[in-house]
This record gives C-alpha cells, structure tokens and sequence, in this order.
C-alpha cells in the first residue's frame, strides 16, 4: 500500500467514525477472518464498525469472535440499507469486483463515502478510493495484518484480532501448504500464536466439525468422481437431489474440491453443485502448479478467483455443463 493512502486513510480514521465491513456473497474463512479482525480493530480504536454480509455465513464459522453481530443483507435489507446509507468508511474486503455482493451491488453502488479494497484477487476493479490489492498474498488476513501494521497500530493487536486472522491465514492457504504461503506467512502465525490464538482449538473447530450427512454427502461426491488421466484432471458433481438427500445445509460441500487433487498425476480439478434456487451450477476449481483456473474461469464459466483456485457458474443444465467442461479440457494442454 502507497505511503498516500495510507497517510489519507490515517486521517480518515483520526476521529470515531460509523464504517461498513463487506466480505463477499458465500463468505468463507478468510472473507469472515479479515471483516472481524477489521471490526474488532476499529472497535478498539473508538470506530462504529458493522460487518454487513450479502448472505449468511456457514455454521463451522459461527464460533468466531464477534459472528454474531454479523449483519446479513439478505435477511435484514432495510436495516443494512439503513447502516451502509450512514456509514462514513465503507470497507470492502476479500473481493474486488462489486457483483461478488450479489444484490447488494445497487446499495453500494448508490454510497458516497469512501471505500477501501482490501483484496488479493487478481484484476481488482477500479471502485475504490484506496486499494490495498496484492496477488502475491496467500490471503486477505495477512493483508489485514499488514494493513495494521502500515497504520503503526501493531500494539492492537489481541488474542481476538490475532483469532480472526488466524483463521483466515489457515482457511485460505490449505493449512499452510498452499505455494504462496511464505516464511513471512509463517512468521506471523507465530506472532499470533504468542498472542494467545489456540492453534489447536481453532483447526479442530473448523475441520473436525462435520456432520454424518455432511461426511455421507463427500462420500457421494468422492463416488461420482470422474478422472481424465490423459488431461491430468478429475472433476465431480453433485445435484440439488443428492445435496437434499443428505440433508444439505450451508457449508458441507466446502473443501470436497480440494479431494480431487489428491489423486496421483491430477493436476486440475473442479465440482460442479447444482443450485436450484438460484437455477445455476456453481462450480469451484482447483489446480497445482501453472494451469491458471482463474483464466480457465474467467473464459467459459463466469467467473474467476486465483491462479490455483478459482470459482464460477453455469446457467444450463447439468448434463450439458459437465459434457461442455469435458470438451474443453479434451483442448487443453495441461502439463
Ligand atoms: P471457491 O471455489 O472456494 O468458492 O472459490 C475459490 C476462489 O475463487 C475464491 O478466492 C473465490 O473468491 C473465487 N471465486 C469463487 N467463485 C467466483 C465467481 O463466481 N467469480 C469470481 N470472480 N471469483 C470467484
Ligand atoms: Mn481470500
């Protein structure tokens, strides 16, 4: 971040100001770790922070500190509407491009205060006063960390802030494996570590969490897996059926992608999740090494994300989805 920005957004926040903090539709460990580490900073340096989520956050998150003062958009719209109207600071965090908020792109689009973008996705849009956006990052809460540590308020920093970006750093580096996961990564972890964060605790409350039907539903997913050895890639689905049939609730289908890398000689991979409601099928996806899924995405579903895992969405059926992911991979070359 650029010693104006920082030197501007300093000012900003010399007096107690009414701020918004906005993860991304779906939010996940990071998008949750980085607006509550956020919001209990501000909270302590005399702000009035709202968390204001586009939709609910997954249960394995509810344990976090300060999850319950989570505003969700979708449940609330006039109160939210209300709260982003008044705000003075509008914080964006863990996106860069305003639709990732889903309908809450019309209220934010209509706000006058400042934003401030906190993101490591690539291509951030240009919406923001001062964009803190960094792909080399591993994730948004080790920004957050720097982003502390620019406003020289590191002496902050306490067992609950260090908590919230914890989680984060853990959630979106794969538990520490994913390659930009750096010694200075590690370094900060230790740091939180020494402020108390329980690092055991924390990687059991989000993994060993799951429900028998959550574990029956990976099961299915393992089951329907398909492998295209030749193209180095696996690829998976599950329909609105078999999700209901295991009694789907927010968040089970989170991490299955990652299973479909650990066959031997796959390189890239993806899970198709048929989503009624919304009459689309979300897809995530995962790569090792230089297949870029984020371009992969980007050019026929939709979407983006990063170079290794990136996400995005059909609009046909299924079948046809996963026929025309099929053609498409038989035209890569993947190494
Ligand atoms: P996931 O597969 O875990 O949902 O997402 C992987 C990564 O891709 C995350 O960093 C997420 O923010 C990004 N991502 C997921 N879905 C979309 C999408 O529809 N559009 C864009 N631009 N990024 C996405
Ligand atoms: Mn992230």
């Amino acid at each position: 971040m650029n010693i104006q920005d920082i030197q501007a957004i300093q000012l900003l926040l010399s007096t107690p100001k009414k701020i918004a903090i906005i993860p991304h539709r779906g939010p996940d460990g990071d998008a949750m770790g980085s607006t509550l580490a956020l919001y209990h900073f501000l909270l302590k340096n005399n702000h009035y922070p709202t968390v204001i989520s586009p939709n609910d956050f997954p249960d394995f998150l509810a344990w976090m500190p300060g999850s319950e003062t989570v505003r969700i958009y979708e449940k609330d719209k006039e109160i939210c509407t209300k709260i982003l109207d008044e705000s003075e600071i509008v914080f964006t965090l863990d996106f860069n491009a305003l639709h990732r908020v889903g309908e809450m792109e019309q209220v934010l689009e209509k706000l006058t205060a400042p934003f401030i973008m906190i993101d490591h996705h690539q291509k951030p849009d240009d919406y923001a006063t001062h964009t803190y956006s960094d792909v080399a990052f591993g994730s948004t809460c080790e920004m957050v960390y720097n982003f502390i540590s620019f406003l020289d308020k590191k002496q902050d920093l306490d067992k609950t802030i260090a908590t919230c970006i914890y989680t984060g750093i853990l959630t979106d580096s794969g538990s520490f494996r994913f390659p930009k996961t750096t010694g200075t990564t590690h370094r900060i972890i230790a740091e939180l570590i020494d402020l108390g964060v329980e690092n055991t605790l924390i990687p059991t409350l989000l993994f060993d969490n799951s429900s028998y039907n959550r574990l029956q539903l990976l099961g299915r997913a393992l089951q329907n897996m398909k492998v295209m050895i030749d193209h180095k890639t696996s690829y998976t689905s599950l329909t609105q059926e078999e999700l209901n049939s295991f009694d789907y609730v927010k968040g089970d289908t989170e991490g299955i992608v990652n299973y479909g890398l650990s066959i031997k000689g796959i390189v890239f991979t993806a899970i198709f999740i048929e989503n009624k409601e919304e009459g689309i099928i979300k897809i995530s996806f995962r790569s090792q090494g230089d297949f870029d899924v984020n371009q992969f995405a980007r050019d026929y579903f939709q979407g983006g994300g990063h170079s290794n895992a990136a996400g995005g969405k059909s609009e046909i059926s299924m079948e046809e989805t996963l026929h025309k992911f099929e053609s498409l991979v038989q035209n890569l070359k993947i190494q």
